[in-house]
């Protein structure tokens, strides 16, 4: 073979890389037969041996020769039109590598349908198509017919006048008006003045949107001023990453949206990323609004149909934006000209199972590769990305006013060391106070804690006896309604029992709120307030989120009790006051980003409040009004904010001044993991030096984690930091091929986490 490489065509190129959809380390070589040889390009499905199975692979490579020795070959090849074009091969082997997956885990992130996986067994129906009635003006028969005979027909003037602005209407968006629809329709058509035709009705995942067309505001300064920057981005071409900081209600959306709206002059694409939590509320709709069915859905509560009609939506190029939490990241769209992340700093962005990617990262690494801007969004960035845009790896942007000037809400603190009398009341009299003043002017009320349930945990307070899970190492949480105690991380239940289960005393008492505890306290105060709550108990329905928001938003309640899930994602201007029931909830966890979460959650909910013209207010409830995170959260002070975390991270060499890797181990049996923890320690420190690593890596642990027990595993983790991150990747690379820390004791496995971002 050697020698000829100087006449080489791709013909020459009999060996295929391929990526099984197995999770096998590594990537496999097979010979091409020649009669394949045409078709066996990059990206296409092809069918291997392995053993005596066949498989589906994924080429990712063609290669003149192999190391390998008697290769087998390629069966039959699958596609005709590749699935992935380069830049997707390239990155997925990108995730593969970074993340230490395996390539047909990391390919499989990108392939939706679950291609592949069932492919060769049982064909599966696809999903059916439902046709959908939509009518238009006849222009034909407009030109020759006197409206004015349309005076005694007032519905079909009305009817017709909605066409004329809008083109075309679906009729399922009429018949909610009215019964008498159907009869003007048939008037209409008999006077030629519409016709009706079909088109694929896709599934709707969300109540009927009809794209009412939404007029883009005008630009304020500041964003006009953000939006030059990225707009001269979009027009040169090629990577060129900006994180936009702005204030709550600053306008970064109607940036996004003008972002869209330049890459699609320029017959590209986008991908908008937000928090799962977002996806389903009225951020959405302004979305929807602009871009109608340009835009795709893609999130994890679609079922398989609905995926199916929105990524054939994309294929075949009716939709050129998709628009989802993190896994949208992996949608191949053809000729990406944008992607965006809005809430940049959103825990949920990264994947906590199987390959724990962080889609934010990953957005800047697929916008490098595949050559477009990317925008990170968020009113509280993440020190890392603060950091970046710092030192001019990201352009920084800022929208430090809202719209219209309308003023940040004023902050009051309530100290509740000073309130020993109130303890057991969730609410102190400047809440209740607050809460009243609303009420009486007809305003709206978010209460907000971060904890659901009825309370937190119960306990004996004679033989100090806790309601504890069995199999997590965390209390039980009381919950009314569903009736008993409950695991918030494994769902084993209890019912409570009139005595303690130890000493049968009778004075069982419930500790710290819920917010079903919440609800219920605030309407025996309020016995006239409509009270709506939204947690994870409350939206167990697939619209429940929506419809709750979409209640509070008609103005049907006057009070929303909720978790985090009420922090972001609606701008509402009849909600003036926001209520932070404990602040202290995100503080306390053993987490080195606990204050960075705790000024996220606390900035994003207080950023609810005031958007309209009236004015609004805050009231935090705390233990801790000293410390740095609610102190800069009252003061609407980002950059207080990081200056001081930023010194807390550098003196402990923690992100963004350091690169992290984590092991994390479970096992089933408490003694055998602790050994087993033990010998990983040793194996790893020894590694580290006879590799010559010590100065570039510092190990802490292993230790047991935080949580040491979840759903009945037993937990130890691992840290290792490192000033670059090259070689800490090597490390870890070489500790991965380490015989020696192979678990011996079936009940025993342990993953790579790198970039770990919750230490628990
Ligand atoms: P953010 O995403 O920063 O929280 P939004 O984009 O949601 O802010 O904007 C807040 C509100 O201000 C929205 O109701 C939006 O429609 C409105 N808005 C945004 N930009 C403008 C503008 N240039 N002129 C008038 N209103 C605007
Ligand atoms: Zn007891
Ligand atoms: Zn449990």
């Amino acid at each position: 073979m050697k020698g000829r490489s100087c006449f080489e065509t791709p013909q020459d190129k009999r060996i295929a890389e391929v990526a099984v959809d197995l999770p096998l380390p590594k990537t496999l070589h097979y010979q091409i037969p020649p009669a394949l040889q045409q078709k066996a390009t990059l990206g296409k499905r092809v069918l291997v041996p392995i053993g005596n199975r066949r498989v589906t692979g994924y080429v990712l490579n063609l290669l003149t020769e192999s190391p390998v020795e008697g290769l087998k070959e390629i069966i039959e090849i699958v596609d005709e039109a590749p699935l992935f074009s380069l830049e997707d091969l390239k990155f997925l082997q990108f995730i593969s590598t970074y993340y230490f997956a395996k390539p047909g885990n990391a390919l499989r992130l990108a392939l939706f349908e679950g291609q592949g996986r069932k492919e060769h067994g049982p064909q599966r129906s696809l999903p059916r198509i439902k046709k959908e009635r939509y009518i238009r003006i006849d222009g034909a028969g407009l030109a020759m017919f006197d409206e004015k005979t349309l005076t005694r027909a007032p519905r079909q003037a009305e009817i017709l006048n909605l066409l004329k602005e809008k083109g075309a209407i679906a009729c399922r968006a009429l018949k909610k008006q009215g019964k008498d629809i159907e009869s003007a329709l048939k008037g209409l058509t008999k006077k030629g003045l519409i016709s009706s035709y079909y088109l694929e009705r896709y599934r709707e995942h969300l109540p009927y949107h009809d794209p009412s067309f939404d007029l883009p505001p005008s630009l304020t300064l500041d964003q006009t001023r953000a939006w030059k920057k990225i707009r001269e981005g979009i027009r040169k071409g090629g990577f060129h990453p900006y994180l936009l900081h702005g204030v709550t209600g600053s306008g970064k959306t109607e940036i996004y949206l003008k972002g869209i709206e330049e890459v699609l002059q320029l017959h590209k694409g986008a991908i908008v990323l937000v928090p799962e939590i977002s996806l389903t509320s009225f951020a959405l709709e302004r979305f929807r609004a602009r871009f109608g069915r340009k835009i795709a859905l893609i999130h994890s509560r679609l079922s398989e149909g609905e995926r199916h009609d929105e990524l054939r939506r994309i294929r075949e190029g009716e939709a050129r934006i998709v628009l989802g939490a993190r896994s949208a990241l992996f949608v191949p769209i053809k000729d990406l000209g944008i992607i965006i992340v809005d809430e940049e700093h959103d825990p949920s962005y990264k994947q906590e199972e199987g390959i724990r990617y962080h889609a934010r990262d990953l957005a800047l690494v697929k916008g490098r590769i595949f050559n477009a801007v990317v925008i990170l969004g968020s009113a509280t960035p993440s020190l890392e990305s603060y950091y970046n845009a710092q030192t001019g790896k990201l352009t920084g942007l800022s929208l430090p006013e809202r719209v219209q000037k309308r003023p940040l809400p004023h902050v009051k603190v309530v100290d509740l060391r000073k309130k020993t009398v109130e303890r057991d009341d969730p609410f102190s009299s400047e809440i209740k106070e607050g809460i009243e003043e609303r009420l009486k002017k007809g305003e709206q009320v978010v209460l907000f804690l971060n904890r659901r349930g009825f309370a937190t945990s119960v306990l004996c307070p004679e033989c100090g006896y806790l309601f504890a899970c069995p199999h997590c190492s965390v209390a039980l949480v009381q919950h009314l309604k569903k009736g008993g105690l409950f695991c918030h991380y494994c769902n084993h239940q209890v019912a409570l029992p009139d005595t303690c289960p130890q000493c049968n005393s009778l004075r069982l008492k419930s500790l710290g709120w819920g917010t079903e505890r919440v609800e219920k306290e605030v309407k025996r105060i309020f016995p006239g307030a409509k009270v709506a709550r939204m947690d994870r108990d409350t939206t167990k329905g697939k619209l429940s989120y929506h419809h709750i928001l979409n209640d509070f938003a008609l103005g049907k309640q006057d009070i929303l009790v909720g978790t985090q899930m009420i922090t972001k994602g609606y701008d509402l201007p009849q909600i003036t006051l926001v209520g932070i029931i404990l602040a202290d909830t995100a503080l306390s966890l053993p987490d080195f980003r606990a204050s960075e979460r705790a000024f996220q959650v606390l900035t994003q909910v207080a950023g609810r409040a005031g958007r309209g013209d009236k004015k609004g207010e805050v009231i935090i409830q705390t233990f801790n009004p000293e410390h740095y995170s609610i102190a800069s959260a009252c003061s609407h002070d980002y950059l207080g904010f990081y200056r001081q975390e930023l010194l807390f991270r550098q003196e402990l060499n923690y992100p963004p001044f350091s690169r992290l890797v984590a092991f994390r181990l479970e096992g089933r049996e408490e003694e055998a993991l602790r050994n087993y923890a033990s010998h990983f320690g040793t194996i790893v420190r020894e590694v580290l030096e006879k590799e010559g690593y010590q100065q570039e890596v510092e190990v802490l642990g292993p230790a047991p984690a935080p949580w040491a027990k979840l759903k009945g595993r037993y937990r130890y983790q691992m840290l290792l930091k490192g000033k670059k991150l090259k070689p800490l990747h090597a490390l870890v690379g070489r500790l991965l091929q380490e015989k020696a820390l192979q678990p011996t004791g079936k009940r025993i496995r342990w993953s790579v986490d790198v970039d770990p971002l919750q230490m628990m």
